[in-house]
């Protein structure tokens, strides 16, 4: 054993197993867990409390589960290969955000936030003093600027469809962006009320079907903040923030869920990349008219069901009986993974209550869900942009097709059964 790396093995003992002092923090009655407890929704940070997930001080922690998300995993292959300290505290000199965000009157409702904590971005502000004092507490949302380069908006430009301004499109066609990234902090009470479940229900379907991973979740019912290890969420801001609160100017707001097969690779069979390109256009057009446009990206691959079933269910529809059809889009997904969709777009509204929104003017996209999602959380919605017809994939008419039969937003009459029977896909080749 022993693998010779910087691991604090003095000669002689390098091939001795290393004695590791293991803390339990499933039950109370051990030494973990001792921090104090989160009172979410509260208005005030310091009376609201630090969220402490960090694995450095066991004593400290308030919260299952740890930061980074799924990422955590690759922290611990470094612990493990010794080219990371386990106690490694991080130096946040010049890491605060570019822009201020909030607070806003919605990061006092316990009810409107649920699954991020509104202060992610504001830990070394808020919490200074309790991090001087030795609390290891991280940001979970950090927020910076960029430019963006598509060759899709360069040929807008080059069309003339947007305008180089020189402040949100730069000369040449960089669009230049605000964009939050956003780590899940989940308070279990208000997730399991979000999703009509009991707190008992949600805790033990957690436990179970992550493989027992988190033993506190049926041992802690006093804590109640859990980080899930998932994907996390981006927020592009393009034009003046002030906008996004200000009733008197626009918003045009899409929320995308990942694609990686469509955003990033181009892939024919669905509408993603297209319209997600046609939603920075909308937000482009409405921040030019002096309001701000959002684009939330969701690390939700393959409605949540993740990129192996999605491409289980793209070989299971174009071998089924009669080809890749319309009709039978939804029902392909759910022989495969049991279920159409576990997008749960009921948490997704919270980041634009993180971000101040309460009108959104132009919402482009045609999901029934993410529209009703987001309207029940309080949040207007003016006039919903369906994707142009022109920006369709020839073998994203299945898709799109079956979509709006499905109740997805349409401008002309949704499709019939008949309908749909005649919209076919490309074969397997
Ligand atoms: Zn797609």
């Amino acid at each position: 054993m022993g693998n010779g790396s910087a691991t604090g093995n003095v000669a002689g003992q390098a091939d001795a197993p290393k004695r590791r002092h293991i803390v339990l923090t499933s039950h109370p009655s051990r030494s973990g867990l001792k921090g104090r407890p989160v009172q979410w929704g509260q208005v005030d940070p310091l009376a609201r409390g630090a969220i402490v997930a960090t694995v450095t001080d066991p004593n400290h922690r308030n919260a299952i589960g740890t930061h980074s998300g799924s990422y955590a995993v690759y922290r611990a292959l470094a612990v493990a290969s010794g080219v990371l300290q386990a106690d490694h505290r991080p130096d946040f000199t010049n890491t605060a955000p570019t822009i201020a965000i909030g607070p806003h009157p919605s990061w006092a409702d316990p009810e409107k936030i649920v699954s991020l904590d509104p202060f992610g971005a504001l830990v070394g502000e808020v919490y200074q003093e309790l991090m001087a004092q030795g609390i290891d507490i991280r940001p979970t949302i950090a927020v910076t600027r960029a430019h963006i380069q598509m060759p899709e908006l360069l040929e807008a430009v080059r069309q003339g469809r947007i305008k180089e301004d020189g402040v949100i499109v730069k000369p040449g066609g960089d669009l230049v962006v605000t964009k939050a990234a956003v780590e899940p902090v989940w308070y279990l009470p208000g997730v399991a009320e979000r999703l009509g479940v009991s707190e008992d229900d949600l805790r033990y379907a957690l436990f179970e079907q992550t493989g027992g991973m988190f033993p506190e979740l049926v041992t802690r019912f006093d804590v109640k903040v859990f980080l899930p290890p998932i994907g996390s969420i981006t927020a592009y801001i393009v034009g003046d923030q002030a906008a996004i609160t200000d009733p008197e100017r626009p918003l045009a707001v899409r929320v995308h869920d990942e694609c990686n097969g469509s955003d990033v690779f181009g892939s024919d069979i669905c509408t993603c990349r297209p319209y997600l390109v046609h939603g920075l256009e909308e937000c482009i057009a409405t921040a030019q008219q002096g309001g701000a446009g959002i684009i939330v990206y969701f690390r939700k691959e393959g409605r949540a069901l993740g990129e192996v079933t999605k491409f289980l269910v793209y070989n299971a529809r174009k071998r089924q009986e009669g080809g890749d059809r319309a009709d039978a889009y939804f029902a392909r997904t759910e022989c495969v993974a049991g279920v159409q969709d576990v997008r749960f777009q009921e948490l997704m509204p919270d980041v634009l209550h993180w971000l101040g929104v309460t009108r959104i003017d132009r919402f482009v996209s045609m999901s029934d869900m993410k529209y009703n999602a987001i309207v029940r959380s309080g949040i207007d919605i003016v006039k919903r942009v369906a994707i142009p017809d022109d920006l369709v994939p020839p073998d994203a008419r299945v898709e799109i097709e079956a979509k709006k039969a499905a109740g997805y937003y349409t401008e002309t009459a949704a499709p019939t059964e008949t309908d749909l029977a005649q919209v076919k896909g490309r074969d397997l080749i």
